[in-house]
């Protein structure tokens, strides 16, 4: 798999997670990987790791809620290599809950990084790109971008976003040659959990109440590299999401009883347990 050799990558959240294992696959593979997150140290970690391996990679603090740091991130990539091959906006953070107890600014939050950053790093990406006449724009969305999550329902609104705008402009790009792929996970092991906020419920009460059997990082970029080498419009895994979707998209009735679950299960965290 030599496609991504000489490639110039530019991946937000490239500290943790998704975004690192992004970083490392793709300096394997011979890209140079610029490494954005708002976690100065763990960029400059995940690219040192590459460095001592003999990879080629740089770190940058970017905040992708910040127009002006996702503007400067890609106005110096292009400066220092005179292109960009592929700008993943993988940053995000998980803020869920009742909606009853979710504030403004939580909401404010969540969409600032997982729908904004998305927004600034397609868009100003898209610009250059399309005047190289070439590139290729991966975004990460969610399964929650496709159906229903309630009881995480600002994740699940900004990655329906990032869903919307990804589509629309995958048919806007493919006439000045500007690739553009959506990615779907399921559950991933990662911190991002351990670091979710759920309203009015302590965090460890979230954690122990997931779901067990998530996909290791390594797993969901490898499917990600193949998805995107083959150029395709959704990247959607585990095949447990493909036919969830499917259900959801011809038979919505038969999940009513497990969304309506999912905000009992939120609701039966909360002090007091009461599931209304
Ligand atoms: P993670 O928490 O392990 O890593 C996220 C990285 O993004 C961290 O390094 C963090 O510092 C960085 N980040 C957070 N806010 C930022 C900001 N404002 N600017 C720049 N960097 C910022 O999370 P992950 O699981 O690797 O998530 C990566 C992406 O995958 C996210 O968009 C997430 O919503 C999505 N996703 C994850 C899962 C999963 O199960 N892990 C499932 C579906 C979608």
């Amino acid at each position: 798999m030599n496609y991504f050799k000489n490639k110039v990558a530019v991946i937000t959240g490239g500290g943790a997670g998704i975004g690192r294992e992004l970083c490392c696959q793709l300096a394997k593979l011979g890209a140079t990987v610029v490494v954005a997150d708002i976690r100065e140290d763990k960029a400059k970690k995940t690219a040192e790791q590459i460095k001592d391996h003999g990879g080629s990679a740089h770190y940058m603090r970017v905040d992708v809620s910040s127009e002006s740091d996702v503007q400067h991130l890609i106005e110096d990539t292009v400066l220092q290599y005179s292109r960009i091959d592929y700008m993943f906006n993988n940053a995000g953070i998980a803020i869920g809950g009742d909606v009853r107890d979710l504030t403004m600014e939580q909401w404010k939050k969540v969409m600032d990084i997982n729908w904004n950053g998305v927004l600034y790093g397609s868009t100003i990406a898209y610009r250059v790109m399309a005047q190289q006449g070439f590139g290729h724009i991966v975004n990460t969305a969610s399964a929650t971008g496709l159906m229903p999550q309630p009881g995480n329902t600002p994740y699940c609104a900004s990655k329906h976003a990032v869903v919307g705008l990804s589509q629309s402009l995958r048919f806007e790009g493919a006439d000045v040659g500007v690739k553009v792929s959506t990615i779907c996970p399921g559950h991933v092991q990662t911190d991002i959990y351990k670091n979710m906020t759920v309203a009015n419920v302590p965090n460890e009460k979230v954690v122990e109440s997931l779901p067990i059997g998530a996909m290791k990082p390594s797993v969901a970029v490898d499917i990600i590299l193949k998805g995107i080498i083959k150029n395709k419009d959704m990247i959607i895994f585990p095949d447990s999401v493909r036919w969830a979707w499917r259900i959801h998209r011809l038979f919505p009735a038969l999940l009513k009883q497990a969304w309506l679950q999912k905000i009992r299960s939120i609701r039966r965290l909360k002090d007091g347990g009461v599931t209304r």
